[in-house]
């Protein structure tokens, strides 16, 4: 990647995302291996490992996670804070549990359950109110990136998030950038693809006030730990959000430990 821009960011941060998957026996093998791994690894304040597991097992996740180097969070939470939403899961729920993260606006979600950028944006600020750092997902099809629309569509997902929240909300923010089109394909976008969209997404947070610089933007899609040193050198690449790979102890803390090297 050649010489680098220091970025404003100084941890780097792997983030598990299980998706629906995981059993109670699974899980407490898995969670096992990840908090003693994560200590074996020494993350010195450098590095900050997290699972966003089911919302069944973040009981299970606190249980195992609590006092060790690995954080925990969920998938999504609901854009109302309570009330007649069958099937919804309340953000303050979720921080009953010790979680300290949430996943908004992963493409899944956005795909299969049409959330709009508005409605990502109001969960985003529930998880907020809820003291949840939000993870921000925003990415582009293939079809958009081919019609060259990547920074106009990514553009508009962060912006109408930022558009809700005041600087200090905003501060505590973390965007993670997931082409549609990596997302379980085993196709990585190169370290170039993806820095250059950081760039644009780093410059778009600073448009907003310089001290936004400093929001987390780590990179999502088909990361493994063969691509993840060169994809975490990226200047503006502050880490990985792992599908896939976060489903083998192994897998993830090697990835883990590719921001010790
Ligand atoms: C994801 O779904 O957030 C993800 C990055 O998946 P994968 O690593 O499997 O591509």
């Amino acid at each position: 990647m050649g010489a680098q821009a220091e970025s404003a960011v100084s941890a780097k941060w792997v983030v598990g995302n299980w998706k629906m998957h995981g059993r109670l026996q699974e899980n407490a093998a898995l969670l096992s291996a990840l908090a003693e791994g994560a200590a074996a690894n020494g993350p010195d304040g450098a590095l900050k490992i997290a699972v966003c597991v089911p919302f069944p097992y973040l009981a299970q996740a606190q249980a195992r996670l609590a006092g060790t180097a690995v954080a925990w969070g969920a998938q999504d939470v609901s854009a109302h804070l309570k009330g007649a939403y069958t099937g919804e899961v309340a953000a303050e729920m979720v921080a009953e549990f010790g979680a300290g993260f949430t996943l908004v606006g992963h493409s899944e979600r956005r795909a299969y359950h049409a959330e709009s950028d508005a409605v990502v944006a109001q969960k985003a600020l529930r998880a907020l109110d809820a003291g949840l750092t939000p993870i921000v997902c925003v990415g582009e099809t293939a079809d958009q990136r081919a019609a060259g629309q990547t920074e106009a569509v990514v553009g508009a997902q962060l912006s109408a998030v930022l558009a809700v929240l005041s600087e200090q909300q905003a501060m505590r923010i973390v965007v993670a950038y997931e082409p549609v089109w990596a997302i379980g394909t085993g196709n990585s976008a190169s370290a170039a693809q993806a820095q250059q969209v950081h760039a644009f997404l780093r410059a778009t947070l600073r448009g907003r006030a310089e001290v936004l610089a400093r929001v987390p933007l780590l990179y999502g899609g088909s990361v493994n730990a063969a691509n993840a040193a060169e994809l975490f050198a990226a200047a503006d690449i502050d880490g990985g959000l792992i599908g896939g790979a976060s489903l083998k102890a192994a897998d993830f803390l090697a990835i883990c430990a590719v921001t010790h090297a």
